[in-house]
């Protein structure tokens, strides 16, 4: 009887150790050509991952690897760290934007086949992030980690703003956290910790905020470990006053538009987004023709950034075919003062198309001089990390961060097409081939 109990106890225990030597199983990576963050690849690198996370990092045979784990040969091909979108929406009801979970889940699966491990949500229903970000995290459906935001705005911006409407539908918006007047009356704590409870990472200030109340709620968002986020022109204020109120992230080409001396932000279409038609109207200034890119003020605004260690969501990549000139212009001036940026899109393409949106954005910055490829990728990696306020843990490949990395084929230091070459990406640990993704594409889109 006795033999018998105690056979049984070594055989649960043998059943145990089975079971934790296959949960801490982990992955090697052998033989690549490892991004390091000063922009150049170390070649014959192995890779061990572990649980989610990058466990070593050593010249590939200078170790010994236990058998328990599976091994990956990539001779002659590039690792990168995941690729951050830092600006994207979902769920904000534009007939362009994915307007439901199910329209979202197409793209979230989209990005990490292709090599896209995070993303940063601009002004959407929290309620909705916060879900489907779980359903992820959680491996039920394929996706990016998502990291979103709590809207700030002025009364006229709250009152008629279309977008706020429908990311509050259901509660009354003074309760929603993630959709917040502000206002000189308001308790910045109070707001401050709403946002948190509503899970945000950081605190987007659109329209109508004065840039002094931005500074003292930046200052308390700060205090409670968020991130500041703003457009670079809030309205009324010059956005050389939002930089100067602390912010960490600003967004869009457009904002830039406002310091010169020859427009004037307190002179506008009020910025309501009534409806999605008017929007354009109220962000740029009714003649642009007086805009000069040489302009000193441009210059005083773009080293106020590099002072103050502000990284511009610059969304280069926008098709309005009229603003083209401007905007590279803006940007190349943007890259030669030395601003750091990240590669934010702030808009989609067609789902059936093979690639995301933020292939076009590095690609465009390196076809148009503004980024050399290492930047780009840099943009694309660390800076998003740092827009979002991971950098701890994420945007490069380093011993203890999280294994958010894409395996490419060839090397993007020498055409940055190369990133589109993926073999595949990997998130948490998980690995998703990209081959697996042209193949769900290909069931649901027949050939004709
Ligand atoms: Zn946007």
């Amino acid at each position: 009887m006795k033999g018998i109990k105690l056979g049984g106890i070594l055989l649960l225990f043998l059943l145990f150790s089975e079971l934790i030597n296959a949960q801490g199983r982990g992955t090697a990576i052998t033989g690549v050509n490892l991004w390091n963050t000063d922009g150049s690849f170390t070649p014959n690198r192995t890779i061990l991952v572990e649980k989610g996370l990058i466990k070593d990092i050593f010249e590939t045979g200078s170790k010994g690897l236990n058998d328990t784990v599976k091994k990956i040969d990539l001779q002659g091909h590039y690792l990168i760290p995941g690729l951050i979108d830092t600006h994207v929406h979902m769920g904000m009801g534009n007939r362009a934007l994915p307007r439901t979970p199910d329209t979202a889940r197409m793209e979230f699966k989209r990005w990490v086949y292709n090599g896209v491990t995070s993303v940063r949500d601009m002004g959407g229903d929290a309620r909705l992030l916060a879900y489907e970000n779980r359903l992820i995290q959680r491996n039920e459906i394929p996706g990016p980690e998502i990291y979103f935001c709590a809207t700030f705005g002025g009364d006229d911006m709250m009152d008629k703003d279309m977008r706020m409407k429908i990311i509050t539908q259901g509660v009354k918006m003074k309760n929603a956290g993630w959709a917040q007047r502000a206002t000189p009356e308001m308790d910045i704590e109070q707001s401050v910790a709403m946002a948190r409870g509503s899970l945000v990472s950081g605190i987007k200030f659109y329209a109508g905020v004065d840039a002094d109340l931005i500074k003292e709620i930046t200052k308390e968002a700060h205090e409670q470990g968020l991130k500041s986020w703003s457009h670079l022109t809030v309205f009324p204020d010059r956005p050389i006053k939002i930089i100067e109120a602390g912010v960490d992230v600003v967004t869009h080409v457009w904002g830039a538009f406002w310091q010169d001396k020859d427009v004037d932000p307190t002179v506008r279409i009020p910025f309501t987004h009534t409806s999605f038609e008017n929007a354009r109207a109220a962000i740029y200034p009714q003649d642009l023709s007086k805009l000069n890119v040489d302009s000193p003020e441009l210059k005083m605004l773009l080293d106020a950034m590099v002072e103050h260690n502000v990284i511009w969501d610059i969304n280069y990549s926008i098709k309005n075919p009229k603003m083209y000139d401007l905007y590279k212009a803006y940007a190349l001036a943007a890259s030669k003062a030395g601003v750091t940026l990240s590669t934010g899109t702030d808009y989609y393409n067609d789902i059936t198309e093979p690639y995301p949106t933020v292939f076009r954005e590095i690609e465009q910055l390196v076809g148009d001089g503004i980024l050399s490829p290492a930047k780009a990728i840099e943009a694309a990696t660390l800076n998003g990390a740092k827009a979002i306020g991971i950098e701890e843990t994420h945007g490069s490949v380093e011993k203890g961060k999280v294994a958010n990395l894409v395996v490419l084929r060839k090397n993007p230091l020498e055409d940055i097409m190369a990133i589109r070459e993926i073999e595949f990406t990997m998130k948490n640990g998980h690995i998703f081939y990209r081959k697996d993704y042209a193949q769900i594409q290909k069931t649901k889109q027949p050939e004709h």
